[in-house]
């Protein structure tokens, strides 16, 4: 048998996932030669198949009536054809047997078989139920805009089929109202609520006990304000709302603010900042006897020094001894800071206070909006008020952080080249008092950020390295004058 080596690629999504031309090539060709096929041509072809009319698909069906060609080896069947009238065409040849063999990678087709045709009619039923969804969530998209609900109801409602409308449910719309209720006295857990329901009568349709996920599910839910969310998106109901909005906020503000439990286990701040100077090997700290200790962890196994304790109190202060190099005065620093700002003629106080008059009208349009949306879900404006009003104030919105955003750009790219250097010389002149009174992560921090390799023998620091830029500062004279910092 003669075979065709056909290649094909497009650039449409469908055919993000496929091999590049290069590599079906490779591939196939290493098939033909374990397989011992005739390979008499290859075809290369980057065109989408959806359509009839590829030429170089055209070219190799030619040869292939014209019995030039009697195989085809292809790296998938979808790659010869996933519209009816190329798959016809194939499948035509097919059953003349001018196609003997379909070879791909996984499989082989002979004039037997009709694969070629459920593959291109499965491709073609695919995109079918794309698009339906695709349709599906536009339909729903249209319907949530005109403020109705496209899916069942959630629980303390109904779907009233005959007017194709959401109607209050007139006994579990009492539960839902009362778990609100129980919620915002911040006193009652979601299962403890879930509990003192299930005396009053609650039960979900299986008629068994309501959990706490469901009762988390209503408090998380605007609907029960007046409110419909949908991809993270907003809109307003046609339903009538079972609690207040201020209700739902107050609800809200107390889902989130829960402080989460902090882990048990103690942080240790100098943890993998500390090596051993005799044996090079990183100290790690435990708690002993109510005091937290650095020790050699003694990995290579040669250290005289591994049942050395160092009190992690008396650590502190040595770490804090290093930063005295950094001490420089803030005055100098100010001066220094103030006079380079003045070159660039930045004037402060001036952006400060036109800033502050835009913030001020974003801060009365977020109240305009609140109010607007309180006012027409008190049914106190139309729906044709309420959109045209809302439309003023968002577009009220864009222009004003538009005018915004274009200060502070302007504004922070004259400081930015400022502003980190001065964040520098200050972060350095008050690292030692920092570092003392930080809690453990704060200290962490200041110590990652400043210095590396801080080795201890005999108790003591031996070495220790500031990292860049505070290395050149740690080298600044410690009374040095204007000049010399500024030289620095
Ligand atoms: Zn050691």
């Amino acid at each position: 048998m003669k075979f065709i080596l056909y290649c094909r690629k497009s650039t449409e999504s469908e055919d993000r996932q496929m091999l590049s031309l290069d590599s079906q090539e490779k591939e196939l060709l290493a098939l033909a030669l374990k397989a011992n096929l005739n390979i008499v041509k290859v075809f290369r072809e980057s065109k989408s198949a959806k359509e009839p009319g590829r030429p170089v698909f055209n070219e190799m069906i030619k040869m292939i009536s014209s019995g030039k060609a009697d195989g085809i080896l292809c790296w998938k069947i979808d790659r010869l054809s996933r519209n009816p009238v190329d798959g016809g065409q194939i499948q035509w040849l097919l059953q003349n047997e001018k196609i003997k063999c379909i070879q791909t990678f996984e499989k082989t087709f002979l004039p037997s078989d009709n694969v070629l045709l459920m593959s291109i009619e499965q491709g073609m039923a695919s995109q079918y139920i794309r698009d339906l969804s695709s349709n599906i969530k536009r339909g729903n998209r249209a319907k949530l805009e005109k403020g109705d609900w496209p899916n069942r109801a959630p629980f303390g409602y109904l779907n009233d089929k005959a007017n194709r409308t959401i109607a209050i449910h007139p006994v579990n719309s009492k539960y839902v109202i009362r778990a609100f209720e129980l919620y915002s006295t911040g006193s009652h857990s979601f299962k403890e609520i879930s509990n003192i329901l299930y005396t009053e009568g609650l039960r979900a349709e299986s008629g068994k006990k309501f959990y706490s996920g469901n009762i988390h599910r209503f408090i998380d839910n605007p609907f029960y304000s007046g409110l419909m969310q949908r991809d993270g998106k907003l809109y307003i109901g046609n339903h009538m709302p079972l609690i207040s909005k201020e209700l739902f906020d107050k609800v809200q503000n107390i889902l989130h603010n829960k402080n989460r439990p902090r882990s048990q286990t103690h942080f240790f701040p100098l943890r993998g900042f500390l090596v051993c100077e005799s044996c090079g090997c990183s100290l790690t700290a435990a708690l002993k006897k109510g005091h937290h200790y650095y020790y050699c962890t003694n990995s290579k196994g040669v250290c005289t020094e591994h049942k050395t304790y160092m009190r992690e109190n008396t650590l502190y202060p040595m770490v804090a001894s290093l930063f005295e190099k950094l001490d420089i005065d803030e005055n100098l620093i100010e001066i220094l800071y103030q006079s380079a700002k003045e070159k660039l003629g930045l004037d402060e106080d001036y952006v400060k206070s036109i800033l502050s008059t835009l913030k001020m009208s974003l801060e009365a349009l977020t109240a305009k909006e609140s109010r607007l949306v309180d006012t027409f879900l008190d049914r106190q404006i139309s729906k044709e008020i309420y959109d045209r009003k809302m439309l003023e104030v968002q577009n009220e919105r864009v222009l004003v952080s538009k005018q915004i955003q274009e200060i502070q750009e302007k504004h922070s790219k004259q400081i930015s080249t400022l502003e980190p250097t001065k964040e520098i010389f200050l972060r350095a002149s008050r690292a030692r008092k920092d570092f003392l009174k930080a809690n453990d992560e704060e200290k962490r921090e200041i110590i990652e950020i400043i210095v590396w390799n801080l080795s201890f023998k005999n108790q003591s620091m031996a070495q220790h390295q500031f990292k860049s830029p505070y290395s050149i500062l740690s080298k600044v004279p410690k009374d040095s004058d204007f000049q010399t910092m500024r030289r620095v």
